[in-house]
């Protein structure tokens, strides 16, 4: 199993009363699916896949990521985990607006042993492929929503992970944006066997993934989707 999650419980404290969030969360996932994750606003989906990629912590439970029991590491050791393995779509992008787009890749690698010079080679082929080869010198306050969206996609290949957590990935583009970028980002994946889970609320795209969950109540389950 690529991605496994066993009994997953998290809560928060709002305003001194605990809510639970996710009830006990059960997933595995293969190694090179393409998974989607659907669940109405407010049931979790962010807070999972941010437990997932070790971003936050958990009362209970387990995540295995290539057998890798990661709520266990320390802070460092997730980061270097997380840096090594998982590339990260923010659903608010998180970008570095000071920065240039390509600056905003080349950033995101200069921690891993690469050269500067094989990493801004790779930055700008990932952009190219993106449609974004002329935005590379671009502030990213001087982005569309779109280009942004991009960027975020292409900053979370910049380390060529095998895991892809995507938070609302094409949240932001219209109907025909969204399914073309999906496309494009299944197409990469299926090239470079990599694992990905796409949290979407856009139920229109599920035809397009391997399998697909919906998390409710705390709850994940599998549905039995129809194919097309
Ligand atoms: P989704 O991504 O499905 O919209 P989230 O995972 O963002 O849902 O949030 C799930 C629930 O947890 C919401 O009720 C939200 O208010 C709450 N929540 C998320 N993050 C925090 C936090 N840092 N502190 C307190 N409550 C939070
Ligand atoms: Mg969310």
């Amino acid at each position: 199993m690529m991605i496994e999650v066993q009994s997953l419980f998290k809560r928060y404290l709002e305003q001194g009363k605990s809510v639970e969030v996710l009830k006990g969360m059960e997933m595995s996932i293969k190694k090179g699916r393409q998974v989607c994750i659907i669940g109405a606003s407010g049931s979790g989906k962010s807070t999972f896949l941010h437990i997932i990629a070790g971003l936050e912590n958990a009362e209970d439970g387990k995540v295995l990521i290539d057998g890798k029991d990661i709520l266990r590491l320390s802070e460092r050791e997730k980061a270097i985990f997380r840096r090594e393995n998982v590339g990260f779509i923010f659903q608010n992008y998180s970008l570095l607006e000071d920065f240039s787009v390509l600056e905003n890749l080349l950033i995101a690698g200069k921690l891993r042993k690469t050269s500067a010079s094989v990493l801004k080679k790779r930055a700008e082929e990932i952009l190219d492929l993106l449609g974004l080869e002329n935005k590379k010198e671009a502030r990213i306050t001087d982005l569309s929503g779109g280009e942004a969206q991009r960027v975020a996609i292409a900053r979370a290949r910049i380390n060529e992970p095998k895991v892809l957590l995507a938070d609302e990935a094409t949240g932001n583009v219209d109907e025909a944006m969204s399914k073309k970028l999906l496309e494009e980002m299944l197409e990469h994946n299926r090239l470079h066997e990599v694992t990905m889970l796409f949290v979407t609320h856009n139920l229109q795209l599920i035809p397009y993934f391997d399998e697909c969950y919906q998390i409710e109540s705390g709850k994940i389950k599998k549905e039995e989707k129809t194919l097309h």
